[in-house]
Order: C-alpha cells, then sequence, then structure tokens
C-alpha cells in the first residue's frame, strides 16, 4: 500500500506531524523525509531500497518540516487552547522515538527565550492572555498539576514532600466527571507562576536518576492546567482542562539488549503506549467499549480523550535515515489512531 491516509478527522482527533532539523553533526545527506508537500503531505524513503516501493506517502492534518518556528506550530494549536477557556477538555500530546524532538515542541529548548517557548508556555500564557481580556464578564481562575508516570506509578513533580509519593488517580464525583491526578494542584496568576513551578517540576523529575534525559525519555510527563471560569452574567460555572502531555520515547527495545530494570521500564512503556493507541483507535472507529483501564496514563487523561473532548498529537519525527524503522513504526502508530 502507497497510501497512507493520516488526515481525515474523525471525530475530535487531530494529528500533526513535526520533523526536526538535523543536528550539527548528523550527516545531512542520509534523509529518510523525501518530501514535505503542502496540505500535510510526507514522503519518507527506505535507504535501502530504490524505487518506487522504497516510497511511502503519509497525510496529516498538518505537517511541520525542520524550519517551522515554534510559533508558527503554536498557531495552529492555539484554536483548542482557547475552547479551554469556553469549557472544552483539550488533550495534547507528543509521541516519537527519543531525540525525536518531543520536549522541543511540548516545553521547548530552554526557557531564556519567549522565541523558544514551547506549546506548553504558549498555552498558559495564552489563557492568561485571554482570560484577562474576559475579565468584565468571566473571572477565570487558573490552576496546574505536574505528574510523572514512570512504571506505571504516578509521581507528583510539584509536592513540597519531594517527588517520591506514590499516587492514585482521582476519579472525581464533579459534575463534569473530570478525573484528576491525586496530586498538588496550584494555582498560577502570571507567567512568573508558571515559571516557577515548572523550574520546580523539572528539578523533582531529575531526582533519582543521573541524567535527566536519561529519565525523561522512559516517563511520561502530564502537565493538566485546570480552568474554572465565572460568567458574571448567567452565574455559571464553566470548567476546562487542557492536558499536555510529553510521553516516553517510543521506540523498541529489542529483548536481547534490556535486561532487569530496563526490561521492565520497557515494558511498561510498551503497555501504556498501546494502551494509548488502543483508546484512540476505539475513539476515532466509534466504538462501543473504549478500554481506558488498561494503563494509568489512559486512566488519568480519560476524561480529556472522548467525548466532547478534543485531542491533539504531534507525531515527531527525527529525518536521520538510521532512525527510518524508528520513523515507520511511529507513523504506523499514527495512522493506526487516525
Ligand atoms: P525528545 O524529547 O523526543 O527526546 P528533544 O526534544 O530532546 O527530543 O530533541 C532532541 C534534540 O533535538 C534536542 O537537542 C533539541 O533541542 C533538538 N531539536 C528537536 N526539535 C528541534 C527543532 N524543531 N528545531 C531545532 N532543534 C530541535
Ligand atoms: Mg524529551
Amino acid at each position: 500500500k502507497l497510501y497512507n491516509e493520516v488526515q481525515d478527522l474523525k471525530g475530535n482527533i487531530r494529528v500533526y506531524c513535526r520533523i526536526r532539523p538535523f543536528l550539527p553533526g548528523q550527516s545531512q545527506n542520509q534523509t529518510t523525509i523525501e518530501l514535505i508537500g503542502d496540505n500535510g503531505e510526507l514522503v519518507v524513503s527506505n535507504p535501502l531500497k530504490q524505487g518506487k516501493e522504497s516510497r511511502k506517502l503519509f497525510k496529516f492534518n498538518k505537517v511541520f518540516g525542520p524550519t517551522a518556528s515554534q510559533e508558527e506550530v503554536f498557531v495552529d494549536t492555539q484554536p483548542l487552547i482557547r475552547s479551554v477557556l469556553d469549557g472544552y477538555k483539550v488533550c495534547i500530546f507528543a509521541y516519537g522515538q527519543t531525540g525525536s524532538g518531543k520536549t522541543y515542541t511540548m516545553s521547548g529548548p530552554s526557557l531564556s527565550s519567549k522565541s523558544d517557548w514551547g506549546v506548553n508556555y504558549r498555552a498558559l500564557h495564552d489563557l492568561f492572555h485571554i482570560s484577562q481580556s474576559r475579565k468584565g464578564s468571566i473571572v477565570y481562575e487558573v490552576g496546574v498539576q505536574m505528574v510523572e508516570i514512570y512504571n506505571e506509578q504516578v509521581r507528583d513533580l510539584l509536592s513540597s514532600n519531594g517527588p517520591q509519593k506514590r499516587l492514585g488517580i482521582w476519579n472525581s464525583s464533579q459534575p463534569n466527571g473530570l478525573v484528576v491526578p491525586d496530586a498538588s494542584l496550584h494555582t498560577v496568576n502570571s507567567m512568573t507562576d508558571v515559571l516557577e513551578l515548572m523550574d520546580i517540576g523539572l528539578m523533582n523529575r531529575a531526582t533519582g536518576s543521573t541524567a535527566l534525559n536519561e529519565r525523561s525519555s522512559r516517563s511520561h510527563s502530564v502537565l493538566t492546567v485546570h480552568v474554572r471560569g465565572m460568567d458574571l452574567e448567567t452565574n455559571t460555572l464553566l470548567r476546562g482542562c487542557l492536558h499536555l502531555v510529553d510521553l516516553a520515547g517510543s521506540e523498541r527495545v529489542e529483548r536481547s539488549e534490556a535486561t532487569g530494570d530496563r526490561l521492565k521500564e520497557a515494558q511498561h512503556i510498551n503497555k501504556s503506549l498501546s494502551a494509548l493507541g488502543d483508546v484512540i483507535f476505539a475513539l476515532a472507529q466509534k466504538s462501543s467499549h473504549v478500554p481506558y483501564r488498561n494503563s494509568k496514563l489512559t486512566q488519568l487523561l480519560q476524561s480529556s480523550l472522548g467525548g466532547q473532548a478534543k485531542t491533539l498529537m504531534f507525531v515527531q519525527l527525527n529525518p536521520d535515515a538510521a532512525s527510518y524503522s524508528e520513523t515507520i513504526s511511529t507513523l504506523k502508530f499514527a495512522v493506526r489512531v487516525s
């Protein structure tokens, strides 16, 4: 099959693809990305084959090439963020192998420069900005939670008691049935508050591991933003929720290579990413049974996947030819869920 259609907007699921640039030191000649067309088209070629069979066309709602800026990517994400202030539940996550740019897209490479800000910071900035402009008619309150899911255990990254607490997931009895992690909730009023909290989160994430990158590639990090708005005219309360998820690396680990802890980690990651794929697949098929219970990740995201919720997946690709088989496996995941 030459054509893999990823473009259908079934329900409220949309899929964007982002290809990161070659990094300094990477050979530029060895690329698997042959063409980035208009209308979300992408041709990927197998470096070991030649001719027609070596090429596959994929179609997304949108493709961002290596030169796309953080700003450009966010412009197409912005409408989803705005709908959170209207009471929608939104889930945005980045999927891909380690090194494909998930963290770059969601958080950014550094926080010193605003132009580097990823979706997380831009989203919160927008939420503050818009809520300010609606001040006369709706009074908003914004709260954030940040957790990490590692080996099917949820840890609060913003807890004042240190990061090691093991948590459950609350199935709240609130009218909107919101599922939230049993983690500390912090009210934020400005980007200064947000940046301070994120710093704490990142520090806590690194605790107990020698290298932050090592650990972060094997855990999911979930930033949850709760928005409550009091409509002053109608006297009604609206609640929106935004989950921003930097998923664990999707790379497959050879059974022969992994033993002990590494194998256990790999199995947990594999299980939770398949569970996520199964949930989105069931939703896209409008299946009557959606298997949310199969992982902590899908339990946590339950209320913002399906129903009236809106979902956006960033499919992250590394253009390097050496990543070809991981690229194909990432694209297969995307094709299945869209
Ligand atoms: P992941 O989180 O998927 O493991 P990272 O976001 O850490 O990957 O990206 C890997 C490396 O590539 C980092 O050095 C990052 O700064 C760089 N990178 C990723 N995406 C881009 C991009 N769009 N533009 C420039 N550099 C990028
Ligand atoms: Mg990362």
